[in-house]
């Protein structure tokens, strides 16, 4: 984990005296200790700017640290918002507008034109959120009383949509081998993504990562296949399929290293040199918060890293996920969710068992090893990136996760269920209208306004389908946007 903080930037001007001034970066000041307390990062109070100058020095000083992930301003006081249009204008970190107050309530005895002058937020936020209008600024905006319980968790939401910003900006993607061969929605323009999104994405060749696991040392699988007992149980004789996963995940998780990748993707179509496709070995990396993607899909697989990031503890719940099949009966409708391998256990709702059993699709010599459960029930969202040609489409559709209604014992993979709202086959309708993928990031600990507001940072299309979308309105939605991107 790196070190992430916060920067709090009040507004102001010279107009109010010394003292006003004094009182606002006092209270600033201590607004930001006790924000830092409930917050996932701690929040700086950095200024009471005054001077366009000073607003752009915070600014470009912002752009440059690596720890600032982002800015939160609010006036305390009026604070005439022409000195911000500079700093604005080149600020490069996701920023946040707290439209607050230090007092919760109107004291009613002591309320006089002195008290007006030093609390009038309600005024000072609407000509700093002017300029934020008029420049057109992408901007998360958060109104209520600064110390109350819901803006903590929405300041909370943002700031880990920040750190998927700053995440997404380092992102390097290791591939080994192409795309699946003849699939559409896997592919993508590259270019276009490191440009927008910030990723590198390179390929290196699988007999380069067959190399580094005839490399790896029987104290290293020893030391991995000792972890693997600690965190799941056993429901195998085959120790060997285990031995061969850990030795795969050592060299995966070394050559990650060496480039700096926190996400890879491969493909069953190519696994020159390996005796089986990784499975435990995937989902131990994506258990670390590794992304990964089947199929050479690469964009799910900077996306599962990126949202896990943006999860619980920096390593949240988010995974790979795929919709295989449907249960269509009557009242009982549901998606089910796997992949042939490679399903990441913090969806897991007990504790994963590793299994071996024949893999038909692909090249696999041996029975690959991988973890075998149940996700968790309760709400979550599905999410997926897909390049429409000359930008990119980021489609979240909001499903409710249930215990599997029946218990399958001839599945040999992990397993979740559920309903897409607004139900079942509406919402097929609404993704496939859309054009969402076969492969999505399934994540029970971020949510839809959180990556709305991660899609805003980076400048992309956004469609959500949730329980009021109809596919009518989504049609319009998207035709109007169509139009608005061919603008852009
Ligand atoms: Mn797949």
């Amino acid at each position: 984990m790196e070190n992430r903080e916060f920067w709090f930037v009040v507004g102001s001007q010279f107009l109010y005296g010394s003292e006003v001034l004094e009182t606002v970066a006092a209270r600033a000041e201590k607004m930001a200790a006790e924000l830092s307390k409930v917050l996932p990062y701690p929040l700086v109070y950095k200024v009471t700017a005054k001077t366009n100058k000073e607003i752009t020095d915070v600014v470009k000083e912002a752009n440059f640290s690596d720890e600032c992930s982002g800015i939160i301003t609010w006036c305390h006081t009026f604070s005439p918002s022409k000195m911000w249009i500079n700093g604005l204008a080149a600020l490069q970190k996701p920023y946040c507008h707290l439209a607050t107050q230090y007092n919760k309530e109107i004291p009613n005895e002591e309320i006089d034109m002195d008290f007006m002058n030093l609390n009038q937020a309600a005024h000072g936020d609407r000509e700093h959120g002017f300029i934020g209008a008029r420049l057109r600024m992408p901007r998360k905006i958060i109104a209520g009383y600064w110390n109350d319980e819901k803006v903590h968790k929405r300041l909370s939401d943002w700031m880990k949509v920040a750190v998927g910003v700053a995440v997404s900006k380092k992102m390097c993607v290791m591939r080994f081998g192409d795309n699946m061969r003849e699939v559409a929605v896997t592919e993508g323009d590259k270019v276009e993504v490191q440009r927008k999104l910030g990723w590198q994405v390179n390929t290196w060749a699988v007999g380069d990562l067959v190399k580094e696991m005839n490399a790896v040392s029987d104290a290293d699988i020893d030391a991995l296949v000792a972890e693997y007992l600690n965190a799941y149980d056993v429901n195998t004789d085959n120790l060997d399929a285990i031995r061969y996963q850990a030795k795969e995940e050592t060299a995966i998780r070394k050559m990650m290293e060496r480039e700096g990748c926190i996400a890879f993707s491969n493909t069953f179509q190519d696994l020159y040199g390996m005796e089986q496709l990784p499975g435990l070995a995937s989902q131990h990396l994506m258990a670390q918060g590794y992304g990964y993607g089947g199929e050479g899909d690469w964009k799910v697989s900077a996306m599962t890293a990126i949202m896990k990031a943006m999860g619980k503890n920096g390593n949240g719940s988010s995974a790979f996920m795929e919709d295989y099949t449907y249960h269509l009966a009557e009242g009982q409708e549901y998606s089910l969710g796997a992949h042939m391998l490679e399903v990441c256990p913090s969806l897991a709702a007990d504790k994963p068992r590793i299994e071996t059993h024949r893999l038909g699709i692909g090249m696999n010599e041996k029975d690959p090893a991988r973890l075998v459960f149940e996700g968790k029930a309760g709400k979550a969202i599905v999410v997926s990136l897909i390049d429409m040609g000359g930008r990119l489409r980021l489609i979240v559709q909001d499903i409710e996760c249930v215990k599997p209604i029946m218990p399958m014992p001839n599945l040999p993979v992990a397993r979740v269920m559920w309903r897409a709202m607004p139900d079942l086959t509406t919402g097929v309708e609404c993704w496939i209208t859309a054009g969402g993928a076969h492969h999505t990031v399934l994540s029970y600990d971020v949510n839809a306004e959180q990556m709305c507001d991660w899609a805003r940072m980076m400048d992309i299309e956004f469609v959500h389908i949730s329980k009021d979308t109809t596919p009518e309105k989504l049609e319009e939605n998207l035709l109007i946007k169509d139009l608005i991107w061919k603008l852009k």
